[in-house]
């Protein structure tokens, strides 16, 4: 899977990017990650990308014409239109069932806003899906992005060193994870459930699918709703 985020912040994405998992995924060559600078996509000297609102009001708004440039250069890299995400809170909240759909996509652009937002024009000509990450307002779409591409990424093949790391966590299935244990077997006093300790794995099986069941309900109980 290869990402392109376009972003006025590339140095402070790639630095989060570039720590942990999603940095090893890296370079292991497992997933592909490219930071464009918009303000390169600027037409004029001082590289612009956003004006006044029409209308008037507060802010500004991000002009087309650096955005739609910055899209073609990608599609051209890339030999085909990516994917391209806008981040927003106007978008569909983000839920791991998407998250198994948007692997499907080999090539995915990002799109972050900042400002009041992007000119409705580019998005209604580039933009395949708006995601948001909550219903509340962030100052930028990078945090989001950010958001988006680790709990993408850590789905794409060759990242987590096996699927069953991501298949039995909370979301994947509509549930919520078991709760984990390591050692000591008691600390300050609390005792590990004797059933981890058995060894007996059909019976450990039962006992983490019961508990999944049983917090889904008391905690998440509009997750089992909309099954
Ligand atoms: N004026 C916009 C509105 O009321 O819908 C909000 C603009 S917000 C200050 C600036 C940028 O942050 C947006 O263009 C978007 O890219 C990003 N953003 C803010 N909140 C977000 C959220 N909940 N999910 C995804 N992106 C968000």
């Amino acid at each position: 899977m290869r990402i392109d985020l376009i972003t006025l912040f590339p140095e402070m994405c790639k630095a989060v990017m570039s720590e942990s998992i999603i940095g090893r995924a890296q370079k292991s060559g497992a997933v592909q990650l490219h930071f464009h600078q918009l303000r390169d996509f600027a037409l004029d000297k001082h590289k612009r990308v956003d004006d006044s609102p029409y209308g008037g009001g507060n802010g500004m708004v991000m002009l087309c014409e650096p955005i739609a440039l910055c899209i073609e250069h990608i599609a051209q890299q890339i030999g085909q239109k990516p994917y391209v995400i806008y981040m927003s809170p106007k978008g569909k909240v983000l839920k791991q069932q998407a998250l198994k759909e948007l692997t499907k996509h080999e090539y995915i652009t990002i799109l972050c806003g900042h400002y009041e937002g992007v000119d409705q024009r580019v998005l209604d000509e580039f933009v395949d899906e708006e995601i948001s990450i909550g219903d509340y307002v962030l100052t930028g779409g990078e945090l989001p992005a950010l958001v988006l591409m680790d709990s993408l990424l850590r789905l794409a093949p060759g990242v987590l060193s096996a699927d069953e790391c991501f298949i039995n966590e909370s979301h994947y299935n509509g549930l919520l994870e078991h709760p984990q244990y390591t050692k000591p077997a008691v600390w300050h006093g609390e005792a590990v459930p004797e059933v981890l300790l058995s060894g007996h794995h059909s019976n450990i099986e039962k006992w983490r699918q019961e508990q999944s069941e049983s917090l889904t309900k008391t905690h998440r109980p509009d997750l089992l709703a909309e099954e």
